[in-house]
């Protein structure tokens, strides 16, 4: 039987946003559908413990961390205007990354993979900066843990998130034991991971960012999974599969234009396992991003983590699918990928 973790706390629920889309609402829904599908129990619940100060300088500055604290302790209501904070979000923000460090922890002791349902999301967060509604990067800080705790080498992130994870970008950028690849609309916020955007000195080659046109649905990301990551993650070989699972690619999403259905992220979640059973013992710890249709969203996350766990359940769509085709405008996009990524990879 396969284990799966969940990682979950009620006081992510206190990064309290008002009516933002990205609101504590959100996990409620999901938790919801859980317990009511039954998948909840047949889940490992996993504690999360608060990151230190330590931690979270993996990849943030001083500066930024007691700026973020001292912002909050004083009641300032944003960082900027699409992110919201509150009085409990810088201790909410330390429990997010620290509840991607627990399920990374627990996966190597005693779980096959594991999904951590956190907020506030983070691969906008910059070394020095937060914004796009993401405090501290959750999944970077998980990523040098992996490296200086575990020290296992090797890290591939996989961003699916509608949005282009720039702050993960950038954090790793001139990093070849890091291989950030990102699937996103474009153009869209924030307008960085272009197909040219491929890393820095040592780090060229280990980004690969595969902008996707409006509506491109399962039968276009299933392409590109197949045609650009697979071959490049097997040649990378990684120890340890981290995943940016924002599910605001799905059809319903207010904030983004794909069409990605609960299924397909299902599909895209076995497409992952089958790369980490093969390169790394199968170790995957997902972490929650975005994802703004409280059904769309809560559906997907039921699919991942049906994957995940090999739960049998048969996920029914909620809502009325849209038309799916493989547009002549993604096949030139991958060609264009694989073109700027043959220098570096054999692919
Ligand atoms: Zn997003």
């Amino acid at each position: 039987m396969v284990k799966t973790g969940i990682v979950y706390h009620e006081n992510y629920l206190k990064h309290d946003t008002g009516d933002h889309p990205e609101s504590n609402v959100r996990l409620i829904t999901i938790m919801g559908l859980l317990e009511e599908t039954g998948a909840l129990e047949r889940l490992i619940s996993v504690h999360p413990k608060k990151a230190t100060i330590d931690q979270v300088r993996y990849v943030h500055g001083i500066h930024y961390i007691e700026e973020l604290r001292s912002s909050c302790q004083k009641g300032v209501d944003r960082l900027d205007l699409d992110t919201i904070i509150s009085s409990d979000s810088y201790d909410v923000a330390l429990l997010a990354a620290g509840g991607v460090l627990s399920a990374v922890d627990m996966v190597i002791k005693s779980l096959d993979n594991a999904f951590a349902l956190i907020r506030p999301p983070g691969h906008h967060a910059e070394s020095d900066r937060g914004g796009g509604f993401c405090l501290f990067n959750n999944i970077a800080i998980a990523t040098r843990h992996v490296q200086l705790c575990l020290h296992l080498d090797n890290v591939l992130i996989i961003d699916w998130d509608v949005h282009h994870g720039n702050g993960t970008q950038n954090i790793f950028y001139d990093d070849p034991s890091v291989l950030y690849f990102s699937t996103h609309q474009s153009p869209l916020y924030p307008g960085t991971g272009s197909i040219e955007e491929v890393g820095f000195g040592d780090g060229k080659g280990f980004t690969v960012n595969v902008p996707l046109p409006v509506g491109t649905g399962d039968t276009g990301y299933f392409y590109v999974f197949n045609e650009v990551l697979a071959p490049i993650a097997t040649e990378f070989k990684p120890d340890f599969i981290l995943i940016s699972a924002g599910e605001d690619a799905h059809f319903a999403d207010p904030l983004g234009g794909m069409r990605l259905t609960a299924k397909g992220f299902g599909f895209l979640t076995n497409m992952v396992k089958m790369i980490a059973s093969h390169t790394c013992k199968g170790r995957i710890v997902a972490a929650l991003e975005g994802g703004y249709d409280l059904t769309g969203l809560s559906y997907s996350i039921l699919s991942i983590l049906n994957s995940l766990g090999d739960l049998g359940i048969d996920v029914k769509e909620p809502k009325k699918i849209p038309k799916d085709d493989l547009s002549d405008q993604l096949r030139n996009r991958v060609r264009e990928v694989k073109k700027v990524q043959a220098e570096y990879w054999d692919i």
